[in-house]
């Protein structure tokens, strides 16, 4: 399983035990309910993970140039145009985790 699947079904889990009302974010106080925060953190997760990014977010063709990377810290970003309708937007990558270390 991919880290992306895992992502996905965790937030899926967190918004269906918030709305079974088994995570609790309501107060006596309604100035303090953290359900709208607990929501856009959701919907952000959930519009980030649903993101195909094997296609142009205009015109949804699979062939796009992308121009070189630029790494800042654990992101990477890289400016990318569409061969079909020309749109362009920038793919910005988090870096994820280490794997296979070798001891020098
Ligand atoms: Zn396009």
């Amino acid at each position: 399983m991919t880290t992306k699947e895992q992502l996905k079904m965790l937030v899926e889990l967190i918004r269906t035990l918030w709305e079974e009302g088994r995570i609790q974010t309501s107060h006596d106080d309604p100035a303090k309910d953290d359900g709208p925060l607990l929501n856009s953190f959701l919907e952000s997760m959930e519009e980030i993970l649903s993101c195909d990014n094997a296609k142009c977010p205009v015109c949804g063709y699979d062939d796009f140039d992308g121009a070189p990377w630029d790494l800042n810290g654990s992101e990477a970003s890289q400016t990318v145009t569409c061969n079909n309708c020309g749109s362009s937007w920038d793919e910005v990558y988090i870096f994820a985790r280490r794997e296979n270390i070798t001891k020098g």
